[in-house]
Order: structure tokens, then sequence, then C-alpha cells
């Protein structure tokens, strides 16, 4: 399999013969998985149900929106468009807060992340790609265990991208490496600050278990479902106006959810594109967040579409 990937003419990482996996997943980290994908996933299938007897305050609302718009959003503007693809630079301080907040949507630390996705950009939707849905055929049992393979499925293989060939930047990044080791405190801190910040603001033990539940376990599930779905339904249905060598689409029900991310197939058009919600009406939260940085003078070199660039990759 390896041959074939080092041959491949489109592979975008630096090359010197380095291996795609650095080794396999231990013990730990594969009990750590399951617990921590597996468990809001069945936090979130007992929320109807739950919701019926338990009630949902308003509190527990607003949390929830509050940790799903700062997890998210530092998964798609932190760990996304600057770590992984340099859509801009982000002075210090904000580089950091940017990998914490991503690394509170518990969905690896920022170094596995970008290694992975960068693996995703270079062999999209061909052998070495973490999560195509086509890797299977394309009959319609082949393309459902597709859809699983690149909606969940994967974050179960023990394989572990090779961080040295397909990171080495944020691997020389002193403060990426500190936030990446604190991952596990930060982790435990996603779901325990709603419970203190619930508990605190209704002053009962309830409140601070009700927040837990929904603001903790709910929204990181269904933000892990909003992120992986760009990896399952991007790559399977909705529009292709702009040429990208892959399957990537742009799916309009998922982008105030994603903020901004579903807009998928500009990204794989223009990967280094700071906004991915180009054309008229398509709304991209992302986008928005980093222009305000911009506004304050917090990020800079922000590569912002231009007309002839889109004009260029537009499918005529
Ligand atoms: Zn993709
Ligand atoms: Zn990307």
């Amino acid at each position: 399999m390896t041959s074939t990937l080092d041959d491949a003419t489109t592979d975008q990482s630096p090359k010197g013969r380095k291996p795609m996996f650095e080794g396999q997943r231990t013990l730990t980290s594969r009990i750590a998985v399951y617990i921590f994908i597996l468990g809001p996933f069945a936090a979130l299938v007992a929320a109807v149900p739950l919701a019926w007897g338990w009630g949902l305050s308003w509190v527990d609302i607003a949390l929830s929106v509050f940790f799903f718009y700062f997890s998210g959003l530092g998964v798609t503007v932190g760990y996304h468009r600057l770590f992984t693809h340099g859509s801009f630079k982000a002075k210090r301080p904000l580089k950091i807060l940017l990998a914490v907040m991503g690394s509170m949507a518990v969905q690896s630390p920022p170094t596995t992340w970008v290694a992975d996705h960068r693996r995703h950009h270079a062999f999209s939707d061909r052998e070495g790609d973490p999560h195509s849905p086509w890797l299977f055929g394309t009959s319609p049992a082949a393309l459902a265990r597709g859809f699983w393979h690149a909606h969940m499925g994967w974050i179960f293989d023990n394989d572990v991208t090779n961080k040295e060939r397909f990171a080495p930047d944020l691997m020389a990044d002193k403060d990426i490496i500190r936030v990446s080791k604190l991952f596990p405190w930060l982790t435990v801190a996603t779901f325990v600050l709603p419970a203190v910040l619930g508990g605190l603001i209704s002053w009962s033990w309830w409140g601070a278990l009700t927040a837990f539940f929904w603001a903790g376990l709910v929204r990181v599930a269904i933000l892990h479902h909003v992120t992986w779905s760009t990896n399952s339904i991007c790559h399977m249905i909705g529009e292709r106006p702009f040429a990208s060598r892959d399957k990537a689409a742009n799916f309009w029900p998922l982008a105030i959810l994603s903020f901004g991310e579903s807009w998928h197939n500009l990204h794989h058009a223009d990967p280094t594109c700071a906004r991915h919600g180009v054309q008229r009406g398509q709304i991209d939260t992302s986008a928005r967040l980093i222009w305000i940085f911009e506004k304050f003078g917090w990020v800079s070199d922000v590569r912002w579409p231009t007309e002839a660039r889109l004009a260029k990759l537009s499918v005529k």
C-alpha cells in the first residue's frame, strides 16, 4: 500500500521518504477514543426522551449554544483555516486561544487533527485519504459502508498519521505542542466548565447536572456529527460549482451549524482561501469571525477570495 501512496503525484505533503504512519495507538488511547466518542453519542441518543422528563432550562440552552460556538469556531477558524491551511496569520495570544478552543471540541489535539486533515487533502477521495466515502466502490452497499467509514468509522482506525511528515510546522511550534499536551485536561474542562457554570447560575446541583448533560455531552456529540458530516455528506451530496479533483460538494443545509464549512466544494478547489462560502447568500460564520479579528488587528495576511481567482476555479 505504501509504495502506491509514495508514488502519488498529487501528494502535497513534505517528501523526504517519511512514512505515512508513525505507529499504532496505545491501549489507553484506544479506550479513551471509545469513551469520549461513544459517551457523548449515547447522551445524544438519550437526549430526546430525557428532555421530556427532565425539562431543559434556558440556562442549559444558553450554555449549550455558547460552548457549541466556542469549541466549534476553535475547530473551523483555528484547527482548520489557520493551523491546517494557513489562511491567515494570527497574533500569538489569539493563536494559543484558538488551539485551546479547538481542543475543547474533543476531536484530538491540534497536531493530530492537522496531520489527519492534511492527509485528507493530499489524497482526497483516493487511497490514503483517512476518511473518504468512496474507498469501497459505488454500489449502494459500498456507499453505505463508505458513508459510515467517512462519518465516524475512520476514527477507530488504529494507524496514527505521521505528524512529522504532515505537520512538521506544528511539531516545531512550542505553543502548539504545549496545548497538545494539555489535551486530556482540556477534555475534562469542556465537560466540567458547563457543569460549574450551570450550578452557579442556577445555584443548584441539579442545574450543574443538566448543564453537564446538555452543554457538555450533548453539545460535544452534536458538534462531532456536524464536523464528521463535512467528511461524509459533503463528499457525497451537493453542488460542485468549482473544479476540485475530488468529490467535495457544497451542501447548504449544514452551512449554519458547520460555521460555513459545508461549502466544501470551494474549500477543496481552493484550500487556503479564508472564506469557504464565496457565492451570494452563502453564510460563512468562520469567515465573518476572521474578518472581525482582522478589523481588530489580531490577524493579518488573510487570503480573501478575489473575483479573478474564483472565475478561474469555477466550472464553466
Ligand atoms: Zn474534504
Ligand atoms: Zn481543509
